[in-house]
């Protein structure tokens, strides 16, 4: 059974963990904020290292899923040179690829594999097991580490070399923003003019103006004023930008990317480091004077 070692037991960190433990594979975690690990490790029944450094040195796969690249490869820099030879990072970061191309090389340099594997599905999907995972690195190492993506993922897709699954990652969150914004105006629009949101949903739902935005983000978390906290707006800002520079090293036009990010970034301002992705439709109904309820 491969052993392994996880990093940043964040929102979306400690369910993942947990699969993995539950799936028996041995685990040792560590957490920036040692209360954190301390009190998952005791819960769960696993190991906890006192440094990143300690917490990798016997591990064949070491698992990564902090806030930001930039992160992963900060905390690496001094615990990549106590990875095992022949051992695999899998980094479950919603990253960006320049950062993620850099740490491979890094890796590469000390016979360590590197895979960028960031997840789509929520705090929920983490908890089932059913996560979307998209990968980018060499066939061999995603080979090497698969059977510990299953122990979370369900639909692991390998999109091509290290980045790759950034890539796809961030342009899914751009979506995600422009979806969650465009159905939190017209909602709004639709308040005002005298129809419930109740009833556009229904409509909208059964038509071509779809999403996960208006099936599940909505009703669930918008409608009846929930607003629960399980992913970040600053970390869907983050995410779209990523997606809005691919789109300018590629020299891609695209507007609406750019504007993903910035109305990302204007919703981040407005609401804090705390508030969750979805709350951004509130900065929609402080300029409109009307709640979607
Ligand atoms: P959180 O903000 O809940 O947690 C962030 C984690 O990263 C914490 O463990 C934090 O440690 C750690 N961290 C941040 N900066 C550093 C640093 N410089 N050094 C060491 N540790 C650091 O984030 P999530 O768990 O929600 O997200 C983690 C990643 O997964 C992000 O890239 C996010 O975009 C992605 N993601 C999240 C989803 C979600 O639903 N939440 C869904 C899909 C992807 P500490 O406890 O000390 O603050």
């Amino acid at each position: 059974m491969l052993s392994v070692a996880f990093l940043g037991l964040g929102a979306i960190g400690r369910p993942m963990a947990r699969r993995i433990a539950g799936a028996g594979f041995p685990l040792t975690v560590w957490n920036r904020t040692s209360a954190r690990a301390s009190a998952f490790g005791h819960d769960v029944g696993v190991k906890t290292a006192p440094t990143a450094a300690e917490a990798v040195k016997n591990a064949d796969v070491v698992v990564t899923c902090l806030s930001t690249s930039a992160d992963v490869e900060q905390v690496m820099e001094g615990a990549l040179s106590g990875m095992r030879d022949g051992s695999t990072l899998l980094d479950c970061t919603s990253g960006d690829p320049a950062t993620s191309r850099r740490i491979a090389e890094r890796a590469a340099a000390k016979k360590i594999g590197f895979v960028d594997a960031p997840v789509s599905g929520g705090v929920r999907g983490a908890e089932e097991g059913t996560l979307t995972v998209m990968c980018g690195g060499d066939a061999r190492d995603l080979a090497r580490v698969r059977p510990v993506i299953e122990a979370f993922g369900k639909k692991i897709v390998h999109c091509g070399p290290v980045g790759a699954g950034d890539a796809v990652k961030a342009m899914n969150q751009a979506l995600l923003a422009l979806t969650i914004w465009g159905t939190g105006e017209a909602l709004v629009a639709l308040a005002k003019s005298g129809v419930s949101p109740q009833v556009a949903l229904e409509v909208i739902n059964a038509s071509s103006g779809r999403s996960n935005a208006s099936m599940n983000l909505f009703p669930e978390r918008v409608l009846n004023r929930a607003f629960p906290r399980t992913f970040r707006l600053a970390l869907l800002d983050k995410d779209a930008r990523i997606a809005a520079q691919i789109a300018r090293d590629e020299r891609v036009p695209a507007p609406l990317t750019q504007l993903a990010a910035d109305l990302c970034t204007l919703s981040r301002k407005e609401l804090g480091e705390e508030a969750d992705h979805v709350e951004a439709v509130k900065v929609i109904e402080q300029w409109a004077g009307a709640e979607i309820k």
